[in-house]
């Protein structure tokens, strides 16, 4: 897929070249020649990273990245600053802002290909997520993230390694009090710590007497567990070459030596809030799509989990020639416990008995809320006469003691009917099979509740 760059510049010529360059490797380019125009390209869609002039009038560079940063619609667009003097100052401002990198003019060539590279990585990997996230319920991002506290505001927990005393004590003065620093010295021991602790972002240094730090890297892109984790490569002057190696190797960002304390926390910080921001992403589309199959009340699966796996579980056991069986509990008299105590003692009730049936059925055993106080259990190599004892089980447990209910230590006597089918191989489908539970749990109900009916197959 092509990314489209925006490059934003008020002198024409230098968006020129930097088009033509651009439009060489196969990117598909926009251009804007002041901050407004840039800002409304972007909040109009599709820009994978923007490539922005430091120095321009009416409103600068640090502003035009300041606003894209602080609204949500397009916060996670990376930023590039392109600033005209190799500063300092310059780049740690654009970092207070938000921008993810620099480039100092002339930009080479390569640095220039590697970076927007790097970054449309990332960016097409923050999409996905947002897609995914979004799409898996109808609603938009902003709301998705908001549901989640993200982590902000802890230090950050960062791995530093480094085997020269001299270069690993300097830095660890530098962010004294300002992240959670640990130090790794042995580069190989290093790759088991990083893979075992939350870090949120490693920092490698290249300078080991014996041993290739790009092979280190190499190795935490390859491994699933370090594989979103953040490097920073710290390098020496003249290790340009190695450095983009690194950058094609997957590494995040870099520092030169010496090393400048400011610049070192602003970079650790936009490793840090990135991953942050995509781990917090990444969380609410797991929840989404757990929240999608989950019972909120009783937190066993809903319905819809039973209805789209019961037939994977079914087929299964017909080809295997194994046996199956199915459960259908119903909670006896239900209403009049919302009648007489409420509906968040029933609610109440629904719950504890959730947590009984869970604890009387096997791990394998797929238990779900079928639908207001009725339960199904399906269990996979299971024979009715067992599927019944198991069920009696559940029956007993369920009467043996009373339900808590209420505030003020009040407790109920709840009953349950449960009716048990088992596969007939040959002559089932899915639907006989619950049929038949039901119509097991009808006659259960019938003969006057708190029992077990199974009809055997
Ligand atoms: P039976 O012994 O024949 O099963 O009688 P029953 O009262 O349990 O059966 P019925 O199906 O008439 O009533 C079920 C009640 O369950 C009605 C409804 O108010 C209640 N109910 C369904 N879902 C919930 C829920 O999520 N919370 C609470 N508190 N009550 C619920
Ligand atoms: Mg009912
Ligand atoms: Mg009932």
């Amino acid at each position: 897929m092509t990314a489209r760059i925006l490059v934003v510049d008020d002198i024409p010529a230098n968006v020129k070249l930097l088009e033509a360059r651009l439009l060489a490797e196969y990117y598909d380019v926009v251009t804007a020649t002041n901050g407004a125009d840039a800002i409304e390209t972007c909040e109009n869609g599709k820009v994978d990273v923007v490539l922005l002039d430091v120095m321009m009038p009416h409103m600068d560079g640090f502003e035009v990245c300041r606003r894209l940063k602080s609204d949500p619609a397009t916060s996670h667009i990376p930023v590039v600053m392109i600033t005209a003097l190799d500063d300092v100052s310059d780049r740690i401002r654009g970092l207070e802002v938000g921008a993810d990198d620099f480039l100092t003019k002339p930009a080479n060539d390569l640095q220039l290909m590697t970076r927007v590279k790097s970054l449309v990585r990332l960016k097409m990997l923050t999409d996905e997520l947002r897609l995914r996230a979004s799409t898996t319920r109808n609603i938009g991002i902003e709301e998705l993230l908001s549901r989640r506290q993200p982590s902000e505001g802890t230090p950050p927990h960062v791995l530093l390694i480094d085997e020269r005393p001299s270069s690993y004590e300097r830095i660890q003065s530098m962010l004294r009090n300002k992240m959670q620093l640990d130090v790794a010295t042995d580069p190989h021991a290093a790759f088991f710590q990083a893979a075992d602790a939350p870090y949120e972002c490693v920092i490698v240094s290249t300078a080991f007497a014996d041993f290739d730090a790009l092979r280190l890297c190499s190795q935490f892109r390859t491994f699933d567990g370090t594989r979103s984790l953040p490097i920073i490569l710290l390098a020496d002057p003249g290790e340009e070459k190695r450095v983009i190696r690194g950058l094609e190797l997957g590494i995040n960002d870099y520092l030169m030596r010496p090393i400048d304390q400011q610049e070192l926390l602003a970079r650790l910080r936009t490793q840090v809030k990135r991953k942050r921001y995509n781990d917090h992403l990444r969380a609410s589309v797991t929840q989404t799509i757990e929240m999608a199959v989950t019972d909120g009340l009783t937190g066993l699966h809903n319905r819809r989990y039973l209805d789209s796996h019961l037939q994977t579980l079914f087929d299964r056991a017909v080809a295997r020639r194994r046996p199956l069986s199915v459960m259908i509990t119903d909670i006896d008299r239900f209403k009049s416990v919302n009648d007489a105590y409420g509906h968040d003692a029933g609610d109440e009730v629904l719950r504890e008995f959730a947590s009984r049936l869970r604890k009387n059925v096997r791990g394998i055993d797929l238990a779900c809320r079928y639908g207001g106080e009725e339960f199904v259990v399906v269990m996979p190599d299971t024979e009715g006469e067992i599927a019944e004892k198991v069920a009696e089980r559940i029956r007993a447990e369920v009467a043996r003691e009373p339900f808590p209910a209420g505030k003020d230590g009040k407790c109920l006597d709840v009953t349950v009917s449960v009716g048990v089918s088992s596969l007939r191989r040959g002559l089932d489908t899915v639907a006989d099979l619950m049929k038949r539970a039901d119509i097991a749990l009808y006659e259960a109900k019938r003969a006057g509740r708190n029992r077990v009916v199974a009809k055997a197959a």
